[in-house]
């Protein structure tokens, strides 16, 4: 059972390409701030993310 790493992703939206920093924790859905589609969606404590992730950063 492998440990899933805290750590902050950078991501794309796929809709309009607007980067965004969030965590791989996020306790509640995370949108696009720029367009608003959905880049994570939390499922139990680790984030599901949906956008594209461009680098991981810790
Ligand atoms: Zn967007």
């Amino acid at each position: 059972m492998s440990k899933i790493e805290s750590k902050f992703l950078k991501v794309k939206c796929s809709d309009c390409a607007n980067e965004s920093v969030l965590f791989n924790k996020v306790s509640s859905s995370v949108s696009c701030q720029f367009c608003g589609s959905s880049l994570a969606s939390s499922t139990g404590g680790t984030a599901t993310i949906t956008a594209e992730i461009v680098e991981e950063l810790d």
